[in-house]
Formats: C-alpha cells, structure tokens, sequence
C-alpha cells in the first residue's frame, strides 16, 4: 500500500462515526478506533490487546468461531450484537464481521475486521422513540375522551335525559373502537418491522381478490359507485392471499373514506410484460398492477410523500370526518414490499389513483400450487 492510501486509510478509520475493530484469530484486539473506545468507554490503549468477545456478545446467533474459515458474505450482513461498556451499560447494536485474508478469500484468514454501525443504531433509537411517543399520544386521545364521558356519566348520570346518556355512551363506544383499530394497526406495525410476519405466497386469482375485498366493503360503499375493471384470463398474482386482501382493503377503503358520496371508485387490474420481452407474441406477464381510482378531495404533491408515514393523516375536511389511524398506508406500503412489490400514488383534486404492482405467478408457480 502506497504511503498515500495508508494515510487515507488512517484517516478514515480515526475520523469514522462508526466503530471499527480489527481481531486476531484468536480474537484479541489489534487495531481499533476511537469511535469503538467512546462506546466501550476506555482508551484505545486499555483496549487492544483484549479479547472482543468480553466487549461485544454475539447473541449466541453468530458466536464467531476464530478457528473455522467464515465466508464473508455470510457475515456481512448487519446482525445485532451486545455491546458491554465498561460502566456494565449494554447497548443492542447491528454489526458486521469481515474476514480479513493476505490475497484470495479461500485462503484461511489471519483475523477480522468488526464494524459496529453506530450511527445507523443511533437513528433506530431515534424512531423508535418517536414511535413510542406519537403511539402514547395517539392512545391517550380516546382514552382521554373514555374517561370524560364515563366520569360524566357516572357524576351525573341521574341528571342527564336518556338522549344525553345515550350520546355520551356512544361516543364511549366509538371511542373504544377507535382504540382497538389503534391497537391492531400498532400490532401489525411491529410485527412488519420485528420481520415476523408469516407469508403463505401462492397463485391468486386477482379478479377473485378484488372481489372478496368488494364484497367486505359493500356496507362502506353504499353511497358510491364501484366500478371493477379486470381483463378476462388475466395472469395470477405470486402473493399471500391475506396480505393481499389487506392491501386492496386499506386502499378501496381509503377511496371509499375520502371522496364524497356520490362519486365513482375504479378498481382495476391488468398484467405488465416484461420490459425485455415486448416483442409480439410474447405473453410473458412479470407483474400484476392494481389501481384504485378515486374522486376525491386528492391530496396535495407536496403532502405526497407524507401519506406513507405512519401516522401521516393530512388534515383537511374529509380527513377530520373520517375515522383513521394514520397507519393504514405505512402499512400497507409495508406489505406490498413483504410480497417483492411496489407502490406508488398519483393524485391532483378530484382524482387520486394508487397503483400496486406485484409479482406475477410464474407457469410453474400456476401448475404447482394451482390457482386460488
Ligand atoms: P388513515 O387511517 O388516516 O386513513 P392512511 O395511512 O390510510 O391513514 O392514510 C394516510 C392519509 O393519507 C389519510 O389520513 C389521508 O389524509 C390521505 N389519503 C389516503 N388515501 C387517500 C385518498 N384516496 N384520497 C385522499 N387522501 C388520501
């Protein structure tokens, strides 16, 4: 290495925010850089010369065997280790572990390089903190509104006519209802992030979830007109028929919610060739698009990025009217990329279309698991 590149090197290994530590086979420390030494709490002199295994605990799920060639794909990916400081404080950080060899990565290597990704473990912390506050306030709203009313009821009760103990009551019910649907949507917001969501993929029939979904929403879409455009033979979808429905749910529901009785909600579904292959002839489907269209009070570009955040209610008329959490998006944003899929919206005032694409069934995919 050229004097010039060491010192490019030397730079950048002082000056990363990030944690780097470089471990013999035997798993003592050699080098190490100031970031590593903040976060254990010590100086980099009381550092090397340690074991790593006394400062970072790999969980148990990736103990890092010194004596055994580990391949550096294997361990590149982040993975959340223990970080023990000197004060006795453990902090749960992603982390990745590098062979370190002379030339080709067959041979054995002669130690490791360990980065601890500080910044990106800072900023978990961050939303998930933001989270837990939003979600504590957005579950003391209705709870706040609970105990008012039942507080009323039980104080004056034999003041109030049965109109007013009615109302007060409803809006009890109302109010727990809302906090159920909270508590869900905060439920399945975990599990898509904690990846323990369980996927059954299998070939769908996309006329057949569209009208599954449809039929649940009859009694919400009583005073609209719903119109489903599908073409006849049209390719399955590779997904999990729940994920699915929950998609489409949240989205017919949403144009239902936020365009005024009246007006019409287009659900269509077509297949997408695949770009190389648009010669003629070619009928080789590589994803399904759904659209939902609506016309509705639309929502504003600069707002466009925001509807996919959790808790991202944009507040207008309609969106006051309307019972929502603010999760339904994120959610859903969530599960078409679960399924390999994307998600986009368009909108300007009176139309607002969003448009799901998922990965087709391949024919194997079809004659293996038979269609829904
Ligand atoms: P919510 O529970 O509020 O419906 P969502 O995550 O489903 O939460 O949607 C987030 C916000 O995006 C809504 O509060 C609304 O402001 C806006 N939005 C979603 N769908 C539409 C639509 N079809 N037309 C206009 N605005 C929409």
């Amino acid at each position: 290495m050229s004097i010039k590149t060491e010192e490019i090197y030397r730079t950048l290994l002082l000056n990363s925010a990030d944690a780097v530590v470089v471990t013999d086979v035997a798993g003592l420390i050699t080098t190490t850089n100031p970031s590593f030494a903040r976060l254990i709490g010590a100086e980099i002199d009381e550092i090397v010369g340690h074991q790593l295994g006394t400062m970072v605990d790999w969980q148990g799920h990736e103990e890092p065997d010194n004596s055994k060639e580990v391949s550096g794909e294997e361990d590149s990916d982040p993975k959340p280790v223990t970080v023990l400081t000197r004060a006795g404080a453990e902090f749960v950080m992603p982390a990745s572990r590098f062979p370190l060899t002379d030339s080709s990565a067959k041979d054995a290597p002669w130690g490791y390089l360990t980065i601890i990704y500080v910044i990106q473990a800072n900023s978990l912390q961050q939303a998930q903190t933001e989270f837990v506050s939003t979600v504590s306030h957005e579950l003391r709203t209705p709870l706040t509104s609970i105990k008012g009313f039942a507080d009323t009821i039980l104080r004056a009760g034999d003041r109030l006519d049965v109109s007013q103990q009615r109302r007060y009551v409803g809006i009890i019910k109302d109010q727990a209802d809302r906090l159920t649907r909270l508590v869900e949507d905060i439920l399945a917001v975990s599990r898509l992030e904690s990846k323990k969501l369980q996927l059954t993929v299998r070939a769908i029939d996309p006329r057949d979830a569209i009208e599954r979904v449809q039929q649940n929403l009859t009694d919400k879409a009583k005073n609209h007109k719903v119109i489903v455009s599908v073409p006849a033979g049209l390719t399955p979808v590779w997904a999990d028929a729940d994920r699915l429905e929950q998609i489409l749910t949240n989205l017919i529901d949403n144009a239902i919610k936020y365009s005024p009785a009246g007006t019409t909600v287009t659900i269509s579904a077509r297949g997408l060739e695949k770009e190389k292959e648009k010669e003629k002839n070619s009928s080789d489907v590589e994803m399904v698009e759904f659209s939902i269209s609506d016309e509705g009070v639309g929502i504003p570009e600069e707002h466009l990025p925001q509807v996919f955040s959790k808790f991202g209610r944009l507040d207008n008329p309609l969106v006051r009217q309307t019972e929502g959490t603010g999760l339904g998006l994120y959610i859903t944003r969530s599960l078409c990329l679960a399924l390999g899929g994307q998600i986009s919206v368009a909108s300007q005032p009176g139309n607002t279309t969003f448009t799901v694409k998922l990965p087709a069934a391949t024919l194997e995919q079809q004659a293996a698991r038979g269609r829904d």
